[in-house]
């Protein structure tokens, strides 16, 4: 039973923290809130994040779970397929799923983060400290030390527990590896970010196909675009940090309106601002976040990026963190003791979150350079027709992580390997899907991939 008057502190006003709120609030416990931003409800949209993300199944999920999915239903704008736009102007359309459902949807980050704030206070009474920032941990004495922005003073809050939904870099993950009580490491990318924006045109439209994700794939890097619900869409290129072409190569005006131009002439006649911005946008840092354990004694656990952010190339950080929240839920009945409950939040989630974090860096690969190869698109073609011919046994890949949230990365990335090998098998020597022996498909189906009711039942969920 739970203590109705037992409070929980959270670091970390996010869409994980948020969330965590909501779910403990609704269990009954006290639960505070403290976040080093001003509040977001009050201040425009933060600088250098993603303005948009691409919310699927598993995200979508959690947010049903708490009641705030149709809140968000008129700003999520659905993304069916990919458009891969070629270097002559050229398009492919590649859908995403094979049912009109599967769908991603992009979504404003500050619009989702302003409303899980919102309804966690408003709602269910979570109490939100803004500009209060954790600055470090007292294990042995069992208190964060959280300063107080605005009063320029360090308040003692006792750990009882603390959870950390501080982000990808985690205050909290750097104080318990700084006292030595987990072994964490930032793994970076050698490509960075930076945001670029396609506005409406001037009738208020759409100037790109709306319900898409674009992408500009040039091998070494690349350009996407997600829609925005206002006729706008956010582009993003994915460049290396050093190198040629390189961010740090890029820096004068010319250097940058010749890259531009010369790699993605169609979309620059899109963005009158592209040069300008690509000079004067921050270049955002990439990378994965792997720690272990993520929690210290019954005093602190970390949940979402913070104890293993990942790159965004599956769309899949935030999903995964939403999904986290969920796990945590289930945690607490598992166990009467806060130490026991991190303990099995850590063994059903860690190796599902190392699978995704390999799958998000996989497909960087997928998508700046092999969806624009006539090979990946017929393996493509022909995983969906497989998909079509034996339901329940072969889903693809990409499908197991956007659209079945009940498939855990684990089995999702153990069966994503067997299936690529199975379909680099089958359309080896074959340019079309006439040329595919779906005998011996249906052969080694059959043999290599149990049904999937049958591959969950045993194993751990979410
Ligand atoms: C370019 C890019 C694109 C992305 N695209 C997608 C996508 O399409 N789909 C998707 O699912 N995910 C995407 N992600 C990942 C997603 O942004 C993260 O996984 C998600 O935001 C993590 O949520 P979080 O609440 O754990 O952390 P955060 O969103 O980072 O929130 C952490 C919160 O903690 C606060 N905080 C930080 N330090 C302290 C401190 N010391 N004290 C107090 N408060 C603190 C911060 O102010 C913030 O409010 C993308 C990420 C990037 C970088």
């Amino acid at each position: 039973m739970t203590d109705v008057a037992e409070r929980v502190t959270i670091a970390g006003a996010g869409p994980t923290g948020a969330l965590l709120a909501i779910l403990l609030r609704r269990r009954g416990y006290r639960v505070t809130v403290y976040d080093a931003r001003p509040d977001p409800r009050r201040t425009p949209g933060e600088s250098g994040r993603s303005i948009n993300l691409a919310l699927a199944a598993r995200g979508i999920n959690a947010l049903r779970r708490v009641g705030i999915h149709d809140a968000l239903r008129d700003a999520m704008v659905p993304m069916r397929a990919r458009m891969i736009h070629d270097r002559d102007g050229g398009t492919t359309r590649q859908p995403y799923g094979r049912r009109p459902d599967e769908a991603i949807f992009a979504i404003s980050r500050a619009r989702l983060g302003r409303l899980l704030i919102d309804i966690a206070r408003t709602a269910h009474g979570v109490e939100f400290e803004f500009e209060h920032r954790l600055v470090d941990a007292d294990f042995a004495a069992g208190n964060a030390h959280i300063r107080d922005l605005r009063r320029n003073e360090t308040i003692q809050v006792p750990m009882r527990p603390l959870i950390a939904c501080d982000g990808a870099g985690s205050q909290m993950r750097r104080s318990l590896r700084d006292a030595g009580l987990i072994d964490a490491r930032e793994e970076d990318l050698a490509h960075g970010y930076k945001e670029l924006s396609i506005p409406a045109g001037s009738d208020g439209g759409y100037r790109l196909e709306r319900e898409a994700l674009h992408i500009w794939p040039r091998g070494g890097y690349m350009l996407i675009a997600l829609p925005n619900d206002d006729g706008s869409f956010t582009a993003t290129l994915f460049l290396p940090n050093r190198g040629d072409p390189g961010f740090d190569t890029l820096r004068g005006r010319e250097a940058a309106a010749d890259f531009l131009a010369r790699n993605f002439p169609d979309a620059l006649a899109l963005m009158p601002d592209g040069v300008r911005e690509f000079l004067e946008h921050p270049t955002g840092f990439l990378g994965t976040v792997h720690a272990a354990p993520w929690q210290h004694r019954g005093m602190t656990v970390l949940v979402g990026d913070s104890a293993h952010a990942i790159v965004p190339f599956h769309g899949q950080g935030m999903n995964c963190c939403l999904e986290d929240c969920l796990a945590f839920d289930a945690c607490i009945d598992l166990h009467d003791d806060w130490e026991a409950r991190f303990a099995a939040f850590y063994a059903l989630r860690k190796e599902n979150t190392e699978a995704i974090a390999s799958m998000a860096l996989e497909n960087y690969l997928e998508m700046r350079e092999r969806v624009a190869d006539p090979g990946f698109q017929l393996q493509n073609a022909l995983s969906r027709e497989l998909e079509r011919r034996h339901p329940g046994r072969f889903i693809p890949r990409y499908s197991m992580v956007m659209f079945h949230p009940e498939i855990p990365y684990r089995l999702a990335a153990s069966r994503g390997l067997v299936q690529s090998r199975l379909l680099a098998r089958l359309t080896a020597g074959a340019a079309s899907l006439g040329q595919i022996d779906f005998d011996e498909a249906r052969r080694e189906v059959e043999a290599q991939l149990p049904p999937i009711d049958q591959a969950l039942s045993s194993v751990m969920k979410l």
